[in-house]
């Protein structure tokens, strides 16, 4: 099986387009739009990422605005849960709790709906690509003010050499289908 997913790991990075220069230079974009058109692309990222969470009665995916989006619900469905999102301000037309959180230069700040997740909840965080993992840090404290219990994170790419899982719950799983 170890070598049945390393070869999928493989496919997955080579449909995945890097960009380099975008939007800024210096960054090499990770482009996950030509997985989303490959169909043997889409089900085996499906498969690989509810793989690690079968059978650990997950309540909720939270995906993160906005290409959390993009395989949150279909991880979701695959899990028998539900599917939350978290969203950039002023998107969600309900009561929210909102979490700021620094960037390079500057602050952002995320927002959940207060109703969305019942205390107690087994939860997944879910976003394509995590980098300094400053917007999967402020996904958890939204949830953990909710009374949510983060049983894992779940990303495409992990961008490593930027430390993101430094700033993630320590008690929670971190799966990343590509490490570089
Ligand atoms: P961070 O909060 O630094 O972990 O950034 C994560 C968010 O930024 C995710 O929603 C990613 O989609 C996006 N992001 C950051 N760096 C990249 C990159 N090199 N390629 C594609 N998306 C990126």
């Amino acid at each position: 099986m170890k070598k049945v997913h390393q070869s999928i790991k493989d496919y997955i990075s080579e449909t995945i387009r890097t960009i380099p220069d975008f939007p800024k230079e210096g960054i090499q974009f990770k482009d996950i739009t030509t997985l989303l058109q490959d169909k043997r692309g889409l089900e085996l990222t499906s498969y690989m990422l509810a793989q690690p969470y079968r059978n650990k009665s997950i309540d909720f995916v939270v995906g993160l605005e906005s290409r959390g989006f993009l395989f949150g619900t279909n991880l979701a469905q695959n899990l028998n849960a539900g599917f939350v999102p978290v969203r950039k301000p002023g998107k969600l037309p309900a009561d929210t709790l909102s979490e700021v959180y620094a960037l390079e230069y500057g602050e952002d700040s995320v927002e959940i709906h207060k109703d969305a997740i019942f205390k107690g909840a087994k939860v997944i965080i879910h976003d394509d690509l995590i980098a300094t993992g400053g917007t999967a840090a402020a996904a958890t404290k939204l949830i953990k003010r909710l009374g949510g219990e983060i049983v894992g994170y779940s990303f495409i790419i992990e961008l490593s050499f930027l430390k993101g899982r430094d700033q993630l719950d320590p008690s929670a799983s971190i799966e990343s289908i590509i490490v570089e």
